[in-house]
């Protein structure tokens, strides 16, 4: 799309591009944009068309990614504007880079914007971008609860969230779930096999640092304690639960001895997506699993996500106790078997799976 004529267009409630919060990155950034731009309209994808450009992590992952790799293809290198699939003045947030070489300038807007500049086009548009990078501290906050090994299963949750919305879905859903299933079981995992280590990981939402550093950080001899995470991200907003096992073997297997004798079950997504924190466990080689709800449900409240109407009234009370227990059930199992629940992953492997 060409767009060669003048527009200032109002952006004042689009989300900067980039990643304001990253240590070691601090300068001001005040871009003014003269191009040609790109306007995306995101079509509802596997969770929700808002969330699909950012969920997997910014320009490499483009899973859905394909988005951004066309987008790319199109700009040819210049800006890329984000726009809302969903109507109602909601402009999309999320991560989209770090402004670094190589990152296209990128901005989030409402369904309307996008199709307001979509009007324009062969004209050329101003687009006027502000954002600010600088330094602040943030912190994952992490509890064990032993077993009677040294091993452990890592029941995580990413805690942070975008501020322009209350972000009740992603990943408050989640995190309500992590704290419900640790404080229900945690008299019981003392007498299991291993023990459970509670991550609630800060910067998921830029491109998973919280969990990465944390883990790039950790002794080897501490990583090969850690035989299998469960992360909970985006767990209400819709009917039934989908693990994404990114294939790894074994894991649907897990799944099916850990839940069946409860009766229960949840859909099994197998292609690798690094769209939150178990992504950074797999590229370690620990066996990693996503729950989260909504897949392939793109008429569900999981549209909001990643909107300002990603609000408590889209999480219904029932969907947090169906997810809870389901959670609560893979940790006991994962906990109390006598071997690994889940294979080890090799170091070829894991760069197979998560490449
Ligand atoms: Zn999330």
């Amino acid at each position: 799309m060409k767009l060669d004529t003048v527009l200032t267009s109002s952006l004042s409630t689009a989300a900067p591009f980039g990643a304001p919060h990253v240590k070691g990155r601090a300068f001001r950034l005040r871009a003014h944009l003269i191009a040609r731009v790109i306007v995306v309209l995101l079509p509802p994808r596997a969770f929700g068309g808002a969330a699909a450009w950012i969920a997997y992590g910014g320009f490499r992952a483009a899973a859905d990614a394909r988005l951004v790799d066309t987008a790319r293809a199109l700009a040819g290198g210049l800006d890329t504007l984000f726009a809302c699939h969903e109507p109602g003045l909601l402009p999309v947030t999320g991560s989209a880079g770090n402004g670094g070489p190589g990152n296209i300038p990128c901005a989030g807007v409402s369904y309307e914007a996008g199709a307001a500049l979509a009007a324009q086009t062969g004209r050329r548009i101003r687009l006027f971008v502000e954002g600010i990078f600088e330094d602040r501290h943030a912190e994952n906050l992490l509890t064990t609860v032993a077993g009677q090994g040294e091993e452990l299963l890592v029941l995580s949750a990413h805690i942070d969230g975008h501020d322009l919305a209350y972000s009740a879905i992603d990943n408050a859903s989640g995190l309500a779930c992590a704290l419900t299933v640790i404080e229900a079981i945690r008299d019981i995992v003392p007498g299991l096999t291993r023990g459970v280590q509670v991550g609630l990981f800060n910067i998921e939402e830029w491109a998973l640092l919280g969990s990465a550093v944390h883990l790039a950080q950790m002794a080897p001899a501490e990583r090969a304690k850690r035989v299998l995470n469960v992360n909970l991200d985006s767990l209400a907003g819709a009917e039934g639960i989908t693990a994404l096992t990114s294939g790894v073997p074994g894991m649907v297997e897990f799944l099916h001895t850990a839940l069946a004798p409860a009766g229960m079950s949840v859909g099994i997504s197998a292609p690798f997506m690094g769209n939150s924190d178990h992504a950074n466990y797999l590229r370690h080689g620990i066996p990693a699993l996503r729950l989260c709800t909504g897949f392939d449900r793109p008429q569900s409240n999981m549209r909001f996500l990643l909107t300002p109407a990603d609000t408590p009234d889209k999480v219904h009370p029932h969907q947090l106790k169906l997810a809870a227990s389901i959670a609560a059930l893979l940790v006991l199992a994962g906990c109390a078997s006598p071997a690994a629940p889940v294979p080890r992953l090799d170091e070829a492997s894991a760069q197979r799976i998560t490449a």
